[in-house]
Parts: C-alpha cells; sequence; structure tokens
C-alpha cells in the first residue's frame, strides 16, 4: 500500500473525487488516502495562501497529491493557490496530453494527439511586478538555464518513454532573443542529444495558429509557462472538451495530479459533473509511480465506456450519445467494464519503464563577465527627449550616454517626433574607458540625483564570454 494526499476541493470537487476514489477502489488500485483541506473555506478563514501549515506537512511527507479543482475568490489579496502549490514545491513540469475520441466525442481534429509539456516555475507567473512610474507598471520574464534544461529534457525523456516521435518548441526568440532565445537554444541542444526524435521549432503565434488547425502534425509540444498555459487549454478545447483532459506536475521531490477544468460553480451539488477530468490526472499518476497495468485497465475501461456513448451531460450528444448519466453512474460504468477493451477506440498500453530521472543540473562557473555600461530608468515628464539627453549628458564621466530609450523604441539620439512618449525613460551609459566598475556607476547615479532626476531602476549591462548579454533599443 503507498499512501497520497488527496484534496477534495471546491465545487464539483468533492462529487468528481468521490466518483475518482470509487474507480481507484474497485481496480485495486494499492492506495490509502490523508485527505488534506485546502482551497475556499481556508482562504475564507483569512489565509490568504488557501493551504494552511497541516496540509503542507502531509503533502510533502506522502509526495504525491491527487486534487480536485478549487475556487480562488474572487478579489484582492488571494494568491492562486495552483501556482503556489506548483512553485513552493518545484512541480517544474506541467504535462497535458489531450487527445480526441472522434467519433464518440465531437472534435473538428479526429487525428489529433498532443501532450503539451509547459514550464510550471519561472517566465511570467514569477509574478515579479513593479509599478515604477505614473504611467507604467512591469513584469519580470525570467528564464533560466537550469528551467529551460529541466522541462526541455523532460519533455524528450517523455518522448522517449511514451514512443513519441516528435518534440516541437513554441518560442518567441525572433522579438524576445535573450530570454525565449535561451530556451531555444537549450532546445537545440538537448534535441542534438535525442537524434532518435525528431524535433522542430516555431515561433509561437505561427505554431499556436498551425496547432489549433492542423493539430495532427504535432506531437509532444515543449514551451515556457505563459505560452504553455494558453496553449495547453486551446488543444484541450479543440480536442473535444476541456471537461476531458488530467494534467500532472511533476516535480523531482513531489508530484501533483489534477484536472485541468476548474471548479464549475454553476453546476457544483448538481451531481452531473463529469469525473473524467480527475480520473484521467489520477491515470497519469498510478503511471508515475509504476502502477501501470492498474493504469491501463482503468483508462481503458474508460474508453470502453466513451465509446459506448455512456456520457455526461458536458460531452452528451444526441445521435452520438446512447445513455445520459450523472457522475457516479460514470464512475459505475467504468467499473462495470473494467477488465474489458475497447472496440473502436485504441486501447492504451503503458509499459512499465518507471518514472522519468533528470541529470542533476551542473552549474558552470567559469564563464568571464564583463561590465560595459548600466541602463538608468528615469520617471521624467518634463519635456522632450532631445531636452533629457542633453541634460544627462552632464553626468557624462567614466560612464558617457549612448541613447535614450522609451518603451523600448530609441529616441534619443536623432528620434522621431512620432514616437509616444511615456514617463519611463531608458537611459543607456557605456564606458569609456577599458573598464568600469560598480563604483562607476553609483557614481553616475549620484550626479543624476544631483541633476534633480528620479532614478527609478538600473539594470548593468555585461558581457559575458565577450557575448553581449543585453538587447540594443530598437532603431539603435
Ligand atoms: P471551469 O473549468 O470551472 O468551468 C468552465 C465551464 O466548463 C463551466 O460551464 C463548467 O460548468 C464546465 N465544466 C468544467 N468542468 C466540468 C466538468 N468536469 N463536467 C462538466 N462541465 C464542466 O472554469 P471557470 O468557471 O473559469 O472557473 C471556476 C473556478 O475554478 C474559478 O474559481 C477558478 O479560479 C477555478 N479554477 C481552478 C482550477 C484548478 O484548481 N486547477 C483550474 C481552473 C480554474
Amino acid at each position: 500500500m503507498k499512501r497520497i494526499t488527496i484534496a477534495k476541493g471546491d465545487g464539483i470537487g468533492p462529487e468528481i473525487m468521490d466518483a475518482t476514489l470509487k474507480v481507484l477502489k474497485a481496480a485495486n488500485a494499492p492506495l490509502e488516502y490523508d485527505e488534506v483541506q485546502i482551497g475556499e473555506q481556508v482562504y475564507l478563514t483569512g489565509n490568504t495562501t488557501g493551504i494552511p501549515t497541516e496540509a503542507w506537512d502531509t503533502i510533502r511527507k506522502n509526495k504525491i497529491l491527487l486534487k480536485a479543482p478549487i475556487t480562488t475568490p474572487q478579489g484582492k489579496g488571494y494568491k492562486s493557490l495552483n501556482v503556489t502549490l506548483r512553485k513552493t514545491l518545484g512541480l517544474f513540469a506541467n504535462v497535458r496530453p489531450c487527445n480526441s475520441f472522434a467519433p464518440y466525442v465531437e472534435t473538428k481534429h479526429p487525428d489529433m494527439d498532443v501532450v503539451v509539456i509547459r514550464e510550471n516555475e519561472e517566465d511570467l507567473y514569477a509574478g515579479i511586478e513593479h509599478r515604477q512610474t505614473n504611467e507604467v507598471v512591469q513584469c519580470l520574464k525570467l528564464i533560466t538555464r537550469p528551467g529551460c534544461e529541466k522541462i526541455v529534457r523532460y519533455a524528450f525523456e517523455y518522448a522517449k518513454l511514451n514512443n513519441r516521435k516528435k518534440v516541437s518548441c513554441f518560442v518567441k526568440d525572433n522579438i524576445m532573443k535573450l530570454t525565449d532565445g535561451l530556451f531555444h537554444t537549450v532546445f537545440k541542444e538537448i534535441a542534438a542529444e535525442y537524434p532518435e526524435i525528431e524535433s522542430d521549432s516555431w515561433i509561437i503565434d505561427i505554431g499556436t495558429a498551425k496547432l489549433a488547425n492542423e493539430p495532427e502534425r504535432f506531437d509532444v509540444v515543449v514551451t515556457t509557462n505563459l505560452y504553455g498555459d494558453v496553449i495547453s487549454d486551446i488543444t484541450a478545447e479543440i480536442s473535444g472538451s476541456v471537461g476531458l483532459a488530467g494534467s500532472s506536475n511533476v516535480g523531482e521531490h513531489v508530484s501533483m495530479f489534477e484536472a485541468i477544468h476548474g471548479s464549475a460553480p454553476d453546476i457544483a451539488g448538481k451531481k452531473i459533473a463529469n469525473p473524467s477530468g480527475l480520473l484521467r490526472g489520477a491515470i497519469m499518476m498510478l503511471n508515475h509511480m509504476g502502477m501501470q497495468e492498474i493504469a491501463m485497465n482503468i483508462n481503458n475501461a474508460w474508453l470502453c465506456a466513451i465509446e459506448e456513448g455512456i456520457h455526461t451531460a458536458d460531452i452528451y450528444e444526441e445521435g452520438v450519445s446512447k445513455q445520459l448519466v450523472n457522475t457516479m453512474e460514470f464512475a459505475d460504468a467504468v467499473i462495470a467494464r473494467l477488465g474489458k477493451m475497447p472496440q473502436n477506440l485504441k486501447p492504451v498500453v503503458y509499459e512499465s519503464k518507471g518514472a522519468i530521472k533528470l541529470h542533476n543540473y551542473i552549474r558552470e562557473n567559469n564563464t568571464v563577465k564583463t561590465l560595459n555600461g548600466v541602463d538608468v530608468f528615469l520617471d521624467w515628464s518634463s519635456g522632450s527627449p532631445d531636452d533629457l539627453g542633453e541634460y544627462l549628458s552632464k553626468a557624462n564621466g567614466t560612464l558617457e550616454l549612448q541613447m535614450i530609450t522609451n518603451r523600448g523604441v530609441k529616441v534619443y539620439p536623432n528620434g522621431f517626433d512620432e514616437t509616444f512618449c511615456t514617463d519611463h525613460w531608458r537611459c543607456r551609459f557605456e564606458k569609456t574607458t577599458d573598464t568600469v566598475s560598480n563604483s562607476d556607476i553609483i557614481k553616475l547615479l549620484s550626479d543624476i540625483h544631483d541633476l534633480g532626476l528620479d532614478a527609478i531602476k538600473t539594470e548593468n549591462l555585461y558581457e559575458f564570454d565577450g557575448v553581449r548579454g543585453y538587447s540594443l533599443g530598437q532603431g539603435q
């Protein structure tokens, strides 16, 4: 017997969890459960994280969490529990398989079978945001080499373990050359280690358009957090129903399994919700835990129920469906088919190959880092870019003003009158001598302060092994 943690969540959560546990019991899954309270009731006690200390302890002890959806109360101050769980527990890989079940569940893409593997911990979801001026707020997009290496390697290992043929990378590195560029570079490096698996790369906009229109062209897709969040919902929806998809959030220590849909408050308590999303999350969990036989048995019984037209209201369709069932009746229909193989849908075969193991990240410490200058950001609204440029030139010393940009566009020197400017200016100072240090930057900031200007932040400009580590201004 293996002890796992369960959380029944909010809305339809308890109904679909009870149905899922009933199927697991009938399939003789050797599991025991510790239930934790997380979500709405906890938020409403004033705990803005939605999770009490005891729940953390149980989740960390058991290492596997099967979680029903939770409701994040509207209003300020409540943190998304999902994001908290993923980041705190290091659940770096979010895996969402999305395949169609045509003709039993309506879809325009009867042959699609895509797995979206989304980086789960960094990117804009680091949640580091600042209001810097009256007009401008910013969110830091953090992409790290260890983060990219972990998720990309996970995607290739997942493909290998699951006999998938191709891994596609989705990025926007034509614009974000450093952040998305790093993800893409790491993808190419790691793809070369798996010559038996095909790989390709897509710019996210056209890639998503193709994915939505011709999902059959894709197999495994790996991408950063925000893009993955968006495209995994699109992919689940076009496969037939968001209500059918499960997902895993895999970490090196703890892993969490869930449905991808939310708590569906509009149908909560009616006992009509489709438990398939959570059940399929549970099947992923069984596979992860090395219980492939039981996972296969439940999945094939589930496919039998779907192809026999035993459908909950969300996928019920006159002429295709045969029997409208509620949540527990659907679970009973799956249970009645344990041990059977689907006749028309392709049966699943899970080979027992064990969980995906990743190499430890090896940090390289021998990079030569050189300081070239600094970008000083100013809150300023007292004139034209030329006024600011001339004024700032008075602060030139070992560091000299090279350009000013506004929202990334060069406006000084030789800016265009047509460029709209906000009150947020990036002023780039570069070295005039061979070497500069942080004390030159401190001196510059002091001079800028003495000129009566409001410096709101700085970004140092570095080269790494002679390669520029900062973007040029548009028009520079
Ligand atoms: P939702 O997924 O809960 O519901 C969207 C629509 O799909 C609703 O009409 C709902 O009735 C239907 N639906 C969803 N799951 C279904 C199922 N299993 N069977 C039948 N119909 C189903 O999305 P929402 O309404 O945007 O969000 C509701 C709440 O869920 C919000 O508080 C949100 O924060 C939360 N949420 C939680 C999670 C999670 O815990 N992982 C994920 C998404 C949203």
